[in-house]
């Protein structure tokens, strides 16, 4: 998504785009990603609110299964003139360095790391996803094996408590 300067008035500007993954290049992107953007002028620089959704695919970490995430993501922006940035002044804020003599804002590298930011690095396709059977590899979403995990061994109960907590305190 780019915004040419001319088009932003001082008041509230709305502007609206769909780029493909042949604007923005995001690994396993399905479909397009779609911005929202309000740009307010404000002196020489820009205020920016906006929203991304998009869709990735990702692989389960837990069944192995490949899955789609939907994501809808909320920013703040401010966009400054290089003559006007100083590093030293920048709090909490993300922003967008305008190059001198820019006729536009580019918003597409700070999308593009929005996205890459917002893949999760445990990736699980559902909350109680079931994952494979240890004995014959099957997908237990799906189906139902004869193979019964019954840890009779007493040493295998102190395991799975162990690793209850862990996933307790993950969550
Ligand atoms: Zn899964
Ligand atoms: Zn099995």
């Amino acid at each position: 998504m780019k915004i040419k300067l001319s088009n932003i008035s001082n008041n509230e500007n709305k502007f609206n785009s769909i780029d493909s993954s042949a604007t923005i290049d995001v690994k396993n992107l399905i479909g397009n990603i779609h911005t929202k953007i309000l740009v307010y002028r404000l002196n020489e620089r820009f205020i920016a609110r906006g929203n991304i959704k998009y869709s990735l695919e990702l692989t389960c970490d837990v069944c192995l299964e490949k899955y789609n995430a939907d994501f809808d993501k909320d920013f703040n922006l401010v966009i400054i003139p290089e003559n006007l940035f100083d590093k030293n002044n920048i709090i909490n804020d993300e922003f967008i360095i305008l190059k001198n003599n820019s006729i536009e804002i580019d918003f597409n590298d700070f999308i593009k790391e929005t996205i890459q930011i917002s893949i999760p690095i445990k990736q699980k396709c559902k909350p109680d996803c079931k994952g494979l059977c240890p004995i014959c590899g099957k997908n237990k979403n799906y189906y139902e094996c004869s193979h019964k995990f019954i840890n009779i061994d007493p040493r295998f109960e102190k395991l799975k408590e162990i690793r209850k907590k862990i996933n307790e305190e993950r969550n």
